[in-house]
């Protein structure tokens, strides 16, 4: 069969696993291009969450009756998953959070509690997400330390001399995400974290746009602390994990008390449980996490290399044909870029383009994607983005610039 052929047909293939790509919106097929927002959830995932809740639902942890066995058990079991799908040393290495955000808030908080004082530094990067910019600032107030930020290039990508400069004795902790959600940097994080490790110093990597695009292994990387979502990994939201190295989750105090996280309370003193449920404080998104190994195993099935070829054929599709209009400027031109693109059109507002797009059934980002400090560098409002996974077609990106011809005659650029 005509390779090109066979590929459709395996995508046509694919996307029947995705209820929600069959929806028609304003009476179009809906283009679905926000997937860096979130991604949708293959039947996998559904079905492993309408099994639980229809068949398997209890609370974990504290139970002797069986259907509380079970569910302990196949939770366990989840962080397990995830523990050889991220290469971490330990499952107890792996902590269910409720998102990228709440990984982070955790990792700043528990972190800076322990190991920053006033004087210390923290280093982050002018294009994190606010998620991965705000807890530090926070942290960095209440401990009378001081945040430094890592410019970026016009071209979007981390200014590796200033990056070095930063690194200076009084640094307790690097921030940085591993892609950019606004630029679609993909940053040089193993060789940022020799760099940091070479003066001592713990690193943190937003994960939340790369575990989905490419593998990530932990322990080939050497990171101290790794973020991200489930819901950006094809799986449900209200799910995320912090990876962190034991050596440093052991030494931290918990983020949230309450119910499971204790060895001993009396009414004197409270003494904490071990990891990981020090830091899972309350009933944990047990459905979620059992739901996300459907996830993980849709993804292992179809094979980061199919992943990876396939995105990166539909953005430099998109890109290709985006280069052929008029009045298009585009924001991140890195060297190594992830299956996203931000652009405006001449003066219009992102907004605009946004819902004359949606109009047409095409579901793209608009705004300043919580990263403001990104816009700012550029002096711009926001931009409009559009971010593909496997799933998304040659097809569509043709619709999606048939939109923007139109979006252009409308507003009469
Ligand atoms: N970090 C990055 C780079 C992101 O793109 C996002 C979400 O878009 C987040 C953090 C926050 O993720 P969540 O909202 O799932 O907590």
């Amino acid at each position: 069969m005509d390779k090109t052929i066979a590929i459709t047909e395996n995508i046509q293939k694919i996307r029947q696993d995705f209820p929600i790509l069959g929806r028609n919106i304003n009476n179009h097929p809906l283009v679905y291009f926000d997937n860096a927002a979130t991604t949708h959830k293959p039947r996998q995932v559904l079905d492993a969450l309408v099994h639980f809740y229809s068949h398997e639902n209890s609370n974990i942890h504290r139970g002797v009756h069986t259907l509380a066995q079970e569910v302990t058990g196949k939770y366990e079991n989840a962080r397990e998953k995830i523990r050889s799908f991220i290469n971490a040393s330990y499952s107890h290495e792996i902590i269910f959070t409720k998102g990228t955000t709440e990984s982070i808030n955790l990792a700043a908080s528990s972190f800076s509690k322990r190991f920053v004082s006033s004087g210390d530094e923290i280093v982050i990067t002018e294009m994190e997400h606010h998620s991965n910019f705000i807890p530090w600032q926070i942290a960095c107030s209440e401990r009378s330390a001081t945040l430094k930020v890592c410019r970026i290039t016009d071209s979007g990508e981390l200014d590796l001399d200033h990056f070095r400069e930063l690194l200076t004795s009084k640094v307790k902790l690097i921030a940085v995400t591993h892609i950019s959600n606004s630029l679609g940097t993909v940053n040089p994080v193993k060789k940022i974290i020799e760099e940091a490790h070479a003066s001592g110093i713990p690193v943190l990597i937003d994960g939340a746009q790369a575990i989905a695009h490419s593998r990530v292994n932990v322990q080939e990387l050497d990171c101290d602390f790794y973020c991200f979502s489930g819901h950006k990994m094809y799986g449900p939201t209200g799910i995320g994990i912090l990876y962190g190295k034991e050596k440093y989750l052991n030494d931290m105090p918990p983020y949230q008390s309450g119910g499971s996280m204790i060895k001993k309370v009396t009414v004197k003193e409270t003494t904490f449980g071990d990891l990981p449920l020090k830091f899972e404080a309350g009933t944990p998104p047990v459905g979620d996490a059992i739901a996300l190994v459907a996830a993980v195993e849709y993804i292992e099935n179809l094979g980061f290399d199919f992943i990876v070829n396939r995105e990166n054929e539909l953005v430099n599709y998109a890109l290709d044909k985006l280069e052929t209009l008029s009045d298009i400027k585009m924001y991140g031109h890195a060297k190594h870029r992830a299956p996203v693109i931000s652009f405006l059109i001449d003066t219009i507002h992102p907004y605009d383009t946004g819902i004359i797009l949606d109009k047409l059934g095409i579901a793209v980002r608009t705004g300043h994607h919580c990263t403001q400090p990104v816009m700012d560098k550029y002096n711009i409002p926001g931009t409009v983005r559009v971010s593909f996974a496997f799933y998304n077609t040659i097809e569509e990106i043709d619709a999606f610039i048939i939109g923007i011809e139109r979006v252009k005659k409308i507003l009469k650029v």
